[in-house]
């Protein structure tokens, strides 16, 4: 390398649902992602490195950037479009490592794409990573270690992304996994099922130098550890800011702990309701939801003035082709705030996906359709095009008019809030249909469009990855 500053581009890829053109995530959807200010705080400071982040759901990666380093975050859904980005800054001679959920989920899937893969979290291997490409010794792997700890690690740096993009940067980040073993989730697959935390100190430090008054926390189960989660409420409360975050639903179970949450400013949770059909829960090991009590949870929290963002998941074992409208009509009858729906996926690396492949349902290794939105097995009562439809139709079902109304009417949050997040569904609601009608299996690939195809979109399951 000569003596001029190391430039390191880091790179956030757009997938079929999140991208800058042609995308369904408007700017009231859009917080800030924390991973691209997460890795460039890390840069250690004596390598005095110019850096550039860009997140491709909100502009477009200059095919022509001068970097020395070329960093990609990879989840499933973007690890087509990681892979080519890589393929074409490697052929200009740019050095490209790959991380993040995928590349730590199925580690031989990303190394053949990448000049160096990091797997599990950043906080030691990046940094490393660094100093030893700053010496001419990249190593081709890095792999988080035991006894990580996230004390005394710097802040996110925000300003790498461009604040208005997002309808907000006051993102934080208290704890990283969770405890739980859900069967669909990357979470435990991918990091285990011991907590991380990051010392209270640091979140209340952050959240002032912010100025924060509303912030989002990204916590995956924000109540994994209780006792850290009791402390963490307290120290929120003096700060007198309005939350949001995401906890299951046993944070119900806890009155005390709630009543806490309130106190100190939760405005909304994500919980991960998941299925009507409690045998759907029993075989997923979600044993902890109970559909009986989806109408209690929301006017527990309603009454703290909380308002939920209720996630449901199609094509589980126990669904027949009526599950549909039965989850849409109890989302509106019960007043869920938000509700949102999903198609099973199964990512590689976790126990669906081992059995996906066991019984010989898994219809396509096409990563771009993993993204919760398309159907890539097949479904045990109906067939995948009755799973794609009836998801689009609960999807439509709770965004009417007429339902936005009636899910409102003892809403939580604030009613800006809750109305300008509705909208915002809606209008991802009404177009869904867009992203099933491309020809995404076939020929032109609207995601890819101004790179050759080095990879066939059809990588069936007895095509590269098999
Ligand atoms: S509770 Fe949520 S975060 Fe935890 S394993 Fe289950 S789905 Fe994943």
């Amino acid at each position: 390398m000569d003596q001029r500053r190391m430039r390191i581009a880091l790179i956030s890829p757009k997938g079929p649902l999140y991208r800058h053109r042609g995308g369904i995530f408007r700017r009231s959807l859009r917080y800030m992602p924390l991973t691209l200010p997460t890795l460039a705080a890390l840069i250690p400071p004596e390598l005095d490195a110019e850096v550039v982040c860009i997140d491709e759901g909100i502009g477009d990666v200059d095919l022509n950037l001068d970097a020395d380093l070329i960093g990609i975050t990879v989840i499933t859904g973007t690890a087509l479009r990681a892979y080519e980005l890589s393929r074409h800054f490697r052929s200009r001679g740019k050095t490209v490592v790959l991380g993040g959920p995928h590349v730590t989920l199925v580690p031989d899937d990303a190394q053949p794409h990448a000049d160096s893969i990091v797997v599990g979290y950043a906080e030691d291997e990046w940094p490393k990573l660094l100093r030893d490409f700053s010496l001419g010794q990249l190593q081709p792997r890095y792999v988080q270690g035991t006894g990580l700890d996230l004390a005394n690690r710097p802040l996110p740096d925000r300003s790498v992304l461009p604040e208005k993009r997002f309808l907000t940067a006051d993102v934080f980040e208290a704890t990283r996994g969770c405890i739980h073993d859900c069967s669909f989730c990357v979470v435990p697959s991918a990091w285990g099922r011991k907590p991380l935390q990051k010392p209270i100190d640091d979140i209340v430090a952050d959240i002032r130098q912010r100025r924060a008054k509303r912030a989002i926390f990204v916590d995956l189960n924000i109540i994994a550890d209780r006792t850290y989660a009791r402390q963490l409420f307290e120290a929120l409360t003096p700060l007198r800011i309005q939350w949001y975050g995401l906890a299951t639903t046993l944070l119900c179970e806890d009155e005390p702990l709630l009543d806490l949450a309130a106190r100190s400013g939760c405005r909304g949770l994500l919980m991960g309701l998941e299925s009507i059909r409690s045998a759907n829960l029993q075989q997923s090991h979600k044993r902890f939801n109970h559909p009986d009590s989806y109408g209690r949870i929301v006017q527990m929290l309603h009454e703290r003035h909380i308002a939920l963002q209720g996630c449901f998941v199609f094509g589980l074992d126990h669904d027949t082709a009526d599950v549909f409208q039965e989850t849409a009509e109890l989302a509106v009858e019960i007043g869920i705030d938000l509700p949102r729906f999903a198609i099973l996926t199964p990512f590689p690396g976790t126990p669906l996906y081992h059995q996906m492949v066991q019984q010989g349902r898994l219809l396509t290794r096409n990563w771009d359709l993993y993204d919760g939105q398309h159907v890539v097995f097949q479904p045990t009562h109906m067939s995948p095009e009755t799973l794609r439809r009836g998801n689009e139709q609960a999807w439509r079902y709770a965004y009417r008019w007429r339902s936005i109304i009636q899910r409102l009417r003892h809403t939580g949050a604030p009613l800006h809030v809750a109305l300008t997040t509705n909208l915002g569904y809606r209008y991802y609601a009404h177009r869904l249909h867009r992203f099933y009608t491309c020809d995404w299996m076939t020929g032109f690939n609207p995601l890819h469009p101004d790179l050759p195809m080095s990879l066939s979109p059809e990588m069936s399951v007895t095509g590269s990855n098999g």
